[in-house]
């Protein structure tokens, strides 16, 4: 499904200020808001999108690299997949549940979002490599920031020497009883979210959501031969879970540095090298740059322009076969520009010899004039 325009689906233009961006997203996700559309996917999907617009446009380095490259150049930024996240904690991921609580009926800070343990969020970040790195493999350390339990309240999100406390919506039960007589319906409560309790005096530190930001370094493993876009998963290296459940994971996206001389076709590498038209006529042994840095080829002689040669075994490697592809080195031959005035006779006796008619001796008009000066 082709992405929307993140400045299209928070109604701002794309010169809005960090203010304006802000006050959009509010706008927005207020419209949108669950509690809002009951039941409507629509408005759920509308939500998450510009969730992950505000994500992007309210980083000034995500903006950047979204206004230059579009959805693409976010590729492994460090985003997150809101397709798959739930709204609380979309919420206090922006740190607007304060602002979300006072208008949707002060439902307050949840010290449970769900009665079970629920894993953590998976990660996405980006990791640079060059031709180089990818055929041989290579290890890399990423760096990335990831939400983790708040040191201050150990991830409880209570301020020191404080507990939560009883939900005042169900008495602590986690529960809610809907409709009256015959057909009472019972169902989760919405403030504590199932868990009966509620952060009465949230940490300052973390604002009551029990996760910090921090900045985390690993080691990545890059197997040979990986492509473009592919992600490496890295075990348990996001963010962290609820209640007692597992990490997410992290993913490493694949970005390839271009090559100065090597352009990459599959498995195969290729080199475009210019030759003059005397080793194209007469044949040469050429220096061509490839993944080893230089190696020599063979051109026949009659060599044509754009003619093809294949270097066996000089690709990259295949990432699950290993069998390593070809270098193709394509030649373009390039006319000579200045010629001394030997070089010209002997062209010009060459061209005779193939009755070809060629433009008749002159002496260019600097020529003529710097030796006009010269007499003075
Ligand atoms: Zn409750
Ligand atoms: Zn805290």
């Amino acid at each position: 499904m082709a992405k929307r325009d993140y400045y299209e689906a928070l109604g701002v233009g794309k010169n809005a200020s960090a203010d304006e961006i802000k006050r959009a997203y509010r706008r927005m996700a207020m419209k949108y808001h669950p509690d809002k559309n009951p039941n409507d996917k629509d408005a759920e999907t509308k939500f998450k999108e510009c969730a992950e617009a505000y994500e992007v446009l309210s980083d000034q380095n995500k903006r950047q690299r979204y206004d230059q490259f579009g959805h693409e150049g976010l590729r492994g930024s460090g985003m997150h997949d809101f397709s798959r996240m739930n709204v609380e904690d979309i919420f206090s991921m922006f740190g607007f549940d304060d602002f979300f609580g006072g208008i949707f009926g002060g439902r307050g800070r949840r010290s449970s979002r769900r009665a079970g343990p629920t894993r953590g969020y998976d990660l996405e970040t980006a990791v640079e490599l060059t031709l180089n790195d990818i055929a041989r493999g290579t290890e890399k350390t990423i760096e990335f920031t990831r939400q983790d339990a708040c040191d201050d309240c150990k991830g409880t999100g209570c301020a020191k020497g404080s507990s939560p406390g009883k939900c005042p919506a169900c008495g602590g039960t986690g529960q809610v009883a809907k409709g009256g007589g015959f057909f009472q319906m019972v169902s989760t409560c919405g403030r504590c979210g199932g868990g009966g309790q509620i952060i009465t005096d949230p940490c300052k530190k973390c604002r009551g959501t029990g996760r910090v930001p921090r900045k985390r370094a690993v080691s990545v493993k890059i197997p040979p031969g990986v492509h473009e876009g592919q992600g490496i998963r890295v075990a348990s290296e996001g963010e962290p879970g609820r209640g007692g459940g597992p990490r997410g994971d992290l993913y490493c996206y694949v970005r390839v540095k271009p090559h100065e001389f090597l352009q990459r076709d599959g498995n195969d590498l290729i080199a475009v090298v210019p030759i003059s038209f005397t080793q194209a006529a007469l044949g040469a042994t050429i220096d061509v740059p490839s993944i080893n840095g230089t190696r020599q080829l063979r051109v026949p002689p009659g060599t044509q322009y754009g003619g093809i040669f294949r270097i066996k075994g000089e690709g990259l490697p295949d990432v699950r076969t290993h069998r390593t592809g070809d270098q193709l080195v394509q030649v373009t031959i390039e006319t000579p520009t200045r010629l001394s005035a030997e070089q010209q006779e002997l062209l010009r006796e060459f061209a005779k010899t193939e009755n070809k008619r060629v433009s008749p001796k002159s002496v260019s008009f600097f020529e003529k004039l710097k030796k006009h000066l010269g007499n003075h």
